[in-house]
């Protein structure tokens, strides 16, 4: 069993009300590289950064166990770059720049050894480079899950559109469902995309936690309520690489699965915005995760 990751590897810089970081690492592949290799032992990671990268990220990725064999490095070509600002609310952004730089060229090869993944993540990338890696794979996963922003429904949306046939698991958050649904409630607007393709899919709601869109069933999962948050950055990729780390980890696709594995993405995001970009995510052992997990329980259990 195997879990493939693909999304941006990136260089971000974040403007909040607490303060600005110049260039950091970010993406979101790096984030949900982090968040799955936490708790499943064998992912691969399929991405592309220029030669201006920071490496050390990359031992990082290797030293937790990430078959990095995937990762492109562009000579004389730089990283690409995000730079978003929160609202003094720490909910919403504005996105400032984005420089595709080496994604727009982006051609996903995969490695041999990483073409027959049981589980797929698709992080937050164009929607063609994304229907390019699926196409490339020697077997149809037992789940694909994905990630995607406004960005890409702006300016590819027939493309995003046929992507969402190919797979199981969309998670979005919720403007982005609102966007993608023309719906503002939740609840239809997951029935709408549900109709697109996902049989399953995952409205993420920041602060307020997530709501799990299965066949015929919903489940709420809050999000752990903090005293700081410093930045949200990474928090959603964060999220979904908790729930498809649990997932392949368990070896189960069902509703129940999907449950628990909202409440690992959930608990994994909570690590994420206490500091500033992958550090925290970085830093954490199952060890942190599991106490944060019983405080969770402490948080939703009824007798
Ligand atoms: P999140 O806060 O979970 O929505 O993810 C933020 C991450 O997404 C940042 O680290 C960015 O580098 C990355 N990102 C932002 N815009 C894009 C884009 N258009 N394509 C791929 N990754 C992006």
């Amino acid at each position: 069993m195997s879990l493939l990751v693909i999304g941006s590897v990136a260089f971000d810089a974040i403007d909040t009300p607490f303060g600005s970081t110049g260039k950091i690492v970010g993406g979101a592949a790096s984030y949900i590289a982090l968040a799955t290799s936490l708790l499943y032992d064998r992912v691969g990671l399929v991405a592309v950064v220029g030669e201006d990268f920071d490496f050390e990220f990359i031992e990082t990725l290797k030293s937790r166990g990430v078959d990095t064999s995937g990762l492109q490095v562009k000579q004389g070509e730089k990283s690409f770059f995000w730079h978003g600002k929160y609202h003094m609310d720490m909910n919403s952004r504005d996105t400032l720049v984005t420089e595709l730089n080496v994604l727009g060229t982006f051609d996903p090869l995969i490695p041999e050894h990483l073409r027959k993944p049981d589980y797929v993540m698709l992080g937050n990338l164009s929607p063609e480079v994304q229907i390019k890696t699926l196409e490339r794979l020697e077997h149809r996963p037992k789940l694909v899950m994905m990630d995607t922003m406004n960005f890409w429904m702006d300016i590819a949306l027939p493309q995003l559109q046929q992507v969402l046939k190919m797979v199981d698991v969309l998670t979005i958050n919720d403007e982005e469902a609102r966007q993608l649904s023309g719906e503002h409630s939740l609840v239809k607007a997951a029935r709408i995309i549900q109709a697109m393709g996902p049989s399953t899919v995952i409205i993420k709601k920041g602060e307020h936690g997530a709501l799990l869109f299965g066949e015929g069933q919903i489940f709420f999962c809050p999000a752990l309520p903090l005293e700081d948050v410093f930045d949200p950055t990474g928090a959603g990729d964060t999220f979904a690489g908790g729930f498809a780390g649990y997932i392949a980890s368990t070896g189960s696709t069902s509703f129940e699965a999907m449950k628990k594995g909202i409440l690992f993405g959930s608990c994994l995001a909570s690590f994420c915005v206490e500091k500033f970009g992958t550090e925290r995510i970085a830093g954490i052992t199952m060890e942190d995760v599991n106490t944060r997990l019983k405080e969770f329980h402490k948080l939703i259990h009824l007798d």
